[in-house]
């Protein structure tokens, strides 16, 4: 492995990480996967030379996409995530004493692989005996009938379908035929979260997706997180539900407990109340649907 420190520039911005060694570089038939240990923000992990994560800030995006949606839900057994392959998500999900399966589906394998061999908790969410892991395409996976009326919680924690590095596979995820599927395959009175891209640079994506997913479920909040290491800052994520409203129904007594005994980083009560507050500009797009 090269020890020389190395700049990666990611395109259209000044996002410069000091990489002190390389851990893996593959391109598999999805994508290019880079994993480096950086200088001062702990292991990087890239795709398509897309900021993933990094581990000194990725409590951040997973606390956030897990937490709102499974405090929510009055008690969240079955969980499916889709994409998900660093395994951030499922550790967050794990937390929850409720929960009692959860299964993944993550289209490339290798960047399970990679993310057991270089992310800390990967190893041992993937091996919990309440993990069930696919490699395979989110979309198929929801196709097939045994999913339907099955999850409490679906999250959806994939690529990006805008932007410079939009992947196809990644923008399946975001199609009205996907929000129908991920629908039909939720338990009565369950909820689905997706990662929404960035709250400043898709604004106009984040609005006319509001205005699909309004169409097909009673509820829809947007909400935002703020993720240092991505280029788009306050990153946005979206909770909807026909019968749970996440700004109103929260397990209050549930979290202090797993809080207690489990710390957050970013995550809290009030971050759950306060998180569906969004920047004006966006709050305009999405009433101007
Ligand atoms: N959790 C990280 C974060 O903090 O943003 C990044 C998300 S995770 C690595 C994104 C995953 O979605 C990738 O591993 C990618 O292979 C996967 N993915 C993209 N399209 C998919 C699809 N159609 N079905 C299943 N997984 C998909």
């Amino acid at each position: 492995m090269s020890t020389s420190v190395r700049e990666i520039l990611v395109p259209g911005c000044d996002l410069v990480f000091h990489v002190e060694s390389v851990l893996a570089e593959e391109t598999t038939p999805f994508q290019k996967i880079g994993f480096y240990q950086t200088q001062s923000q702990g292991v990087l992990m890239m795709l398509d030379n897309t900021v993933m994560l990094t581990t000194s800030d990725e409590y951040v995006y997973h606390e956030m996409i897990a937490h709102v949606p499974l405090f929510a839900h009055p008690n969240p057994k079955r969980v499916l995530v889709i994409g998900g392959g660093d395994l951030g998500v499922l550790r967050e999900v794990l937390r929850h004493p409720s929960v009692e399966e959860v299964h993944l589906c993550e289209i490339d394998g290798r960047v399970i692989d990679l993310s057991r061999q270089f992310l800390p908790w990967a190893e041992a969410v993937a091996i919990d005996p309440r993990t069930t892991l696919n490699v395979g395409d989110g979309f198929a996976f929801l196709e097939s009938d045994d999913q339907a009326g099955r999850f409490d919680v679906i999250i959806t924690d994939s690529t990006d379908a805008v932007g410079m590095q939009a992947q196809e596979q990644a923008s399946r995820l975001f199609t009205e035929s996907y929000f129908g599927k991920v629908r039909k395959a939720l338990a009565p009175g369950g909820i689905v979260v997706s990662q929404f891209e960035s709250a400043f640079h898709n604004v106009d994506f984040i609005a006319r997706n509001t205005r699909l997913l309004r169409e097909l479920f009673d509820v829809v909040h947007p909400y935002t997180a703020t993720v240092p290491t991505y280029v788009g800052g306050l990153w946005c994520f979206y909770c909807a539900s026909d019968e749970v409203n996440p700004r109103h129904d929260f397990r209050q007594e549930d979290y202090e407990q797993l809080a207690e005994s489990s710390e957050f980083q970013y995550f809290s009560d009030a971050m759950h109340r306060s998180c569906f507050v969004l920047p004006a500009r966006l709050q305009r797009s999405i009433e101007a649907q």
